[in-house]
């Protein structure tokens, strides 16, 4: 079909017809005559461009074949009744799919065209491009569904109201339900509503920051403040709002209500957890010290009163960590927190300062009698009773610094002086208080130059050199068998003669050596030099006695304890039956020893619990260990002649001893009457002075008075 056929150009003369169709074949526009079986018989350059498709393609495809499928049937149902004459025109928007594939979405006007006699003979179809304008609005849609989910769907309240206490709200989203308990129309329909669920003690603020922004009729303002739920639980939110002015030129808050109850919450946490102890919720090492530094400076203003800090350490609290475990250990420490704490009068600080260091701050101290006082509460109170975590019962001590303000001290000073009285109270023999005397920075410079001149005697026996250059030598006791007399062993002890710090008592050097470390070397110098000693006896004084040697726990808890052992029996010559290792029983509790004890007596060495009855052990401890002998403190020893009941103890601990095959040697014999009262009750070995002091030169086959 060409358009020379088409009816309606007819009447016109051939030279207006191709001037129409010159129109017609350049219009803006697309244009095409599509017959009734939808093909488009012809089309003008603009519809070929558009949809892409050649003259001849389109005069051969019905329309359906480049129509997008959802848009078919409306298309049909459209031409089916403009074909059947029914309508004249008819307008659509649709899509159609060019020749490349790609979607065109076209806005179509279709009329009817009919012949002479007025029948429906084709459609004439004007196609405009409207693509772009599709696209945007589609996307402007899904802008718009976009931002309304997020300002229904985020965890937070959008509003739009007036300044002012009453001022009316435009906009609330439905969050506030949630949020609040009250439904958005609720909501905008009582203008009073948010001033009376805003907190009455945040009232005051939040509304004079209203009103300054108001005035200025700018701003932005951030802030938090409480708001009442309907069911009267408080909660805080975060206000974001930004003063926008309205078409009408009106101030207009546009803002952002957030729930932020639990981020306070956790800050709050955040907090406390910055300046407490999470084991036991004291005051942290933080906050105690901003404490008494606030208090001196009251004080210091005030004058008349001062302040006191005690400084509580508990004593050999590694023992009981390493041997029951640190749950164990953080269990007793809350017990022992609780004692503390209940010694306290309503204004004093406690505070815990970190593993087994507790604190007091005492403020308005009158006298420092009253500090002393409270000292002793607090001994008395962590002593008292046992602990009894996990079937166990533990006896708890500790040692207690004393310092009190003195007129220039400052919250470092006194921090400091409290501590150094704690040592000197450890130093003393734990258990007790001491209270900070000036005196004890001089104790603290002596210190570290004893500990220079012990790691200097430490490295010169090291060196081979004689002792009158160390000053480092070593001692011996006998211990006696207390049914013969006879001299069964001898306990080495350590002594350390200096030229200016004179005779200085192992209970003084030990622990520095082992603070310091140099522990490791002094030991192994002392067991050598018993080892050879007893090797010589052995050998020219026809005896058989054993050699006792003591070891530190930090060197049994050395990986290469053993091997060190077995080196200097080897050196020595001395058969390992006839040497007894001491070790203490903090030294039991502790899992990692028990290896180190099995490879000791396997080496064949002996062992003996060292101190027995004033740690922490219990009985059950002597069935778990690898143990031979068991030494009683000298301090069951002297309180064996008193007591009743007191002699029953160690007779039973006697007799347990011998269930479990272990040789009993009591210590510190001073008296007859102990030496009587122990054969009483079936002791067998003892030493002390009754028998025979530490000596260089013991006599090897001592017998006393039986
Ligand atoms: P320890 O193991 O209990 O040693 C016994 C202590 O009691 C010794 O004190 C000894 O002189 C003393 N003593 C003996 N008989 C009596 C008595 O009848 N009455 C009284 N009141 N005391 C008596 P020393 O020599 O001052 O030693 C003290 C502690 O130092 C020892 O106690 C031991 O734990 C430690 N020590 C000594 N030498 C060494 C060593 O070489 N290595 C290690 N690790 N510790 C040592
Ligand atoms: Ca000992
Ligand atoms: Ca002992």
């Amino acid at each position: 079909m060409t358009p020379s056929d088409m009816r309606a150009p007819m009447s016109f003369t051939p030279d207006s017809r191709e001037r129409l169709l010159a129109i017609f074949e350049l219009a803006p526009i697309g244009i095409g005559i599509v017959d009734f079986e939808g093909r488009t018989i012809m089309s003008n350059e603009a519809l070929r461009r558009m949809l892409g498709y050649s003259r001849e393609e389109f005069a051969q495809m019905p329309f359906e074949e480049y129509t997008y499928p959802d848009d078919i049937a409306t298309n049909l149902q459209y031409f089916s009744q403009l074909s059947r004459g029914e309508v004249d025109s008819f307008q659509m928007e649709k899509r159609f799919f060019r020749k490349d594939g790609s979607v065109l979405w076209g806005h179509l006007t279709s009329s009817l065209l009919r012949d002479d006699d007025g029948r429906p003979e084709y459609a004439i179809g004007m196609l405009e491009d409207i693509t772009e304008q599709k696209v945007l609005a589609e996307r402007l849609g899904a802008v718009q569904e976009r931002y309304r989910l997020l300002v229904e769907r985020v965890p937070a309240v959008v509003y739009i109201a007036e300044p002012g206490a009453s001022g009316g709200w435009h906009y609330v989203s439905p969050q506030i339900e949630d949020m609040l308990g009250f439904t958005a129309e609720e909501w905008m329909n009582d203008p009073d509503l948010w001033l009376r669920q805003v907190h009455p003690d945040d009232r005051g603020e939040v509304l004079a920051e209203d009103e300054i922004l108001a005035t200025a009729q700018r701003g932005v303002s951030s802030g938090y403040y409480r708001m009442l739920r309907s069911d009267g639980e408080v909660i805080w939110v975060r206000d974001d709002a930004m003063m926008v002015k309205d078409e009408s030129g009106a101030p207009m808050w546009h803002g952002l209500l957030v729930d932020v109850t639990r981020e306070k919450d956790l800050e709050e946490r955040l907090e406390h957890q910055a300046f407490h102890d999470p084991l036991t919720q004291f005051p942290n090492r933080r906050l105690f010290r901003d404490r008494v530094d606030h208090c001196v400076k009251r004080l210091e203003r005030n004058g008349e009163k001062r302040a006191a800090v005690l400084f509580i350490d508990l004593d050999n609290f590694k023992a009981v960590n390493d041997g029951l475990g640190h749950a164990c250990g953080d269990e007793i420490l809350v017990l022992v927190a609780q004692r503390i704490g209940a010694c306290l009068r309503g204004a004093d600080t406690a505070a815990r300062l970190g593993g087994d260091e507790f604190a007091l701050l005492i403020e308005d101290l009158d006298e420092e009698g009253e500090a002393v006082v409270l000292a002793e509460r607090v001994l008395e109170a962590i002593r008292r009773g046992p602990y009894s975590v996990v079937n166990r019962s533990v006896t708890v001590g500790a040692s207690i610094g004393i310092a009190v303000q003195g007129s220039s001290d400052s919250a470092e000073t006194l921090l400091r002086n409290a501590d150094l009285a704690m040592y000197k109270a450890k130093a003393r023999g734990k258990g007790g208080y001491a209270i900070y005397e000036s005196a004890m920075h001089e104790t603290a410079a002596a210190r570290l130059r004893l500990e220079g001149a012990l790691r200097e005697a430490v490295d010169g026996c090291q060196a081979g050199k004689a002792a009158a250059e160390h000053g480092l030598s070593v001692v011996f006791q006998p211990i006696a068998d207390l049914g013969t007399g006879e001299t069964a062993g001898f306990e080495a002890l350590t002594r350390w003669s200096h030229p200016g710090f004179g005779e200085v008592s192992p209970g003084e050097f030990i622990p520095l050596a082992e603070d310091t470390g140099l522990i490791f070397d002094l030991g192994r110098w002392v067991l050598n030099e018993a080892c050879e000693q007893i090797v010589a006896w052995r050998a020219t004084g026809g005896t058989d006695a054993h050699m006792s040697v003591n070891v530190s726990p930090l060197q049994l808890e050395d990986d290469r304890f053993p091997a060190v052992v077995a080196q200097v029996l080897e050196d020595s010559g001395l058969e390992p039956e006839a040497l007894i290792l001491e070790v203490t029983e903090g030294v039991l509790l502790a899992e990692r020893c028990r290896d180190a004890l099995e490879s000791l007596r396997r080496l064949g060495v002996k062992i003996a619990l060292d101190d027995f009855g004033t740690g922490y052990s219990s009985l059950s401890y002597l069935r778990q260990f690898p143990l031979d002998i068991l030494k009683i403190d000298r301090s069951f020893v002297r309180r064996i002649q008193g007591e009743i009941e007191d002699q029953a103890f160690v007779h039973a601990i006697i007799k347990l001893a011998n269930t479990l095959s272990l040789e009993v040697i009591a210590e510190g014999i001073e008296t007859r009457q102990q030496l009587e009262a122990l054969r009483a009750v079936g002791c067998r070995f003892g030493q002390g002075f009754l028998i025979a002091r530490p000596a260089a030169l013991p006599s090897t086959s001592a017998v006393f008075l039986s």
